[in-house]
């Protein structure tokens, strides 16, 4: 017998996990995948450490969430800097003075300021109410056609004016030359891969892989006083209430006998014409000095049964399920869901990691 099942060797169930056994709780992990770690897994590939579900950059304003990832594995100096080829034209992200100048020839802050007024003005936005008006409105029409339409209605196979104007406040938008893609104050990448953070954390919890939680569900439940479920909110109902949608991607990774590919980590194709958002090259992540290189094309689809569920898609149908869910989960005595399939949320790793030590201190601690 365990205390807690845990559905999901990710961020949360790992986290979920360490303090739980920290606090004499014998938890069991399951995971359906061959492997722990969930999507911030890596795999060697000729000497490089390959996120083998797109770049993880951990990144975070909360000095309490950079401490605890760092009691597990140092981390480097990697700064995230992606540039976006648009139809072969070179523009530094995140939107910043460097690529103010190189679409307009602007040079000081008041001259990309006033371009950008002069659009949105033109465009004759004044409360954004979706994802398109937001973008003109903080970036101008220009950086919106050349940089955010064709990557936002890849990525997302929808119209940018039915998408939620919160997606593209994920970037910064900023009047100096700093090509840094995060505002936070700590940044980079584990020294050695996040399968380090991931070991350490379930290095003293029994974890059982190729393990569908839905294979065998009732036996399972049996083995534990408590269930932590980080997997599809929806599916752990039978989808009572309808499916809720998401994003899901395709990997193609290619091995090249050079140094190097592409001269960057993460470059972002933005013309809608190119069927994958962005492609990443590994070693630049850890400064690597290898002979040969691994590259990454993500390609965006829309998530279909048997699909991996990547992105909650948080457009207000979709929001308004969730509350459904979200009742019917609340009403589950022995049951936590988490993570951003469990809460259906666009968590990045820190939140995820917030938002799992938060639960057990509710949990355990009270
Ligand atoms: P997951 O990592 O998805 O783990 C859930 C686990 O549950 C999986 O291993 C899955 O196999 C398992 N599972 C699901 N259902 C079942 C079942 N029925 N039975 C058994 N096991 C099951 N965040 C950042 O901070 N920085 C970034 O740069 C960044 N880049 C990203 C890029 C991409 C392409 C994606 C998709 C996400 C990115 N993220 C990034 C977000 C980050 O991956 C997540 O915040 C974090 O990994 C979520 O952890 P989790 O434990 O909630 O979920
Ligand atoms: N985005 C864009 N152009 C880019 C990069 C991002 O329009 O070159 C938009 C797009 O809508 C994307 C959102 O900004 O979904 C958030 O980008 P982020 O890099 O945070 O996405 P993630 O890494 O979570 O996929």
């Amino acid at each position: 017998m365990y205390d807690y099942l845990i559905v999901g060797s990710g961020l949360f169930g790992s986290t979920f996990a360490y303090e739980a056994h920290k606090r004499g709780k014998k938890c069991l992990v399951i995971d359906k995948r061959d492997h722990q770690g969930g999507n911030v897994y890596c795999e060697d590939v000729e000497g490089v450490n390959v996120h083998k579900y797109g770049a993880h950059i951990f990144h975070t304003n909360n000095k309490e969430i950079w401490e605890y990832v760092n009691q597990f594995v140092e981390f480097n100096r990697y700064t995230n800097s992606p540039i976006a080829n648009y139809q072969g034209e070179i523009y530094n992200m995140p939107f910043n003075m460097n690529t103010f100048n190189k679409l307009w020839g602007v040079v000081t802050p008041d001259e990309a300021a006033a371009k950008i007024e002069e659009q949105k003005q033109t465009a004759g936005i004044d409360k954004p109410k979706n994802l398109e008006e937001q973008a003109i409105s903080l970036v101008g029409s220009d950086i919106y056609e050349k940089l955010i339409k064709g990557y936002t209605e890849k990525q997302w196979g929808r119209s940018c004016t039915d998408l939620p104007a919160f997606i593209i406040k994920r970037l910064p938008v900023r009047f100096t030359y700093d090509n840094n893609y995060f505002n936070d104050r700590y940044q980079g990448i584990p020294i050695g891969g996040y399968n380090k953070i991931i070991e350490k954390m379930l290095g003293n919890t029994e974890v059982q892989l190729n393990t569908d939680f839905f294979a065998n569900r009732e036996e399972l439940i049996k083995k534990a006083d408590k269930v932590v479920f980080t997997g599809m909110i929806d599916q752990y109902f039978n989808y009572e209430h309808g499916v809720l949608e998401y994003r899901s991607l395709d990997f193609e990774h290619e091995i090249h006998d050079l140094p190097n590919y592409q001269g960057n980590a993460v470059v972002n194709y933005t013309d809608r014409e190119t069927p994958y958002t962005r492609m990443i090259e590994h070693k630049h992540f850890e400064f690597g000095k290898q002979d040969k290189t691994v590259v990454t094309k993500e390609y965006p689809k829309e998530w279909q049964h048997g699909d991996e569920p990547y992105y909650p898609v948080n457009d207000e149908r979709n929001n308004d399920l969730y509350k459904k869910y979200k009742g019917l989960a609340d009403q589950q005595e022995n049951v936590i869901f988490g993570g951003r399939l469990g809460t259906y949320k666009y968590y990045d790793m820190h939140q995820v990691i917030g938002a799992a030590l938060q639960t057990v201190k509710k949990e355990l601690d009270s």
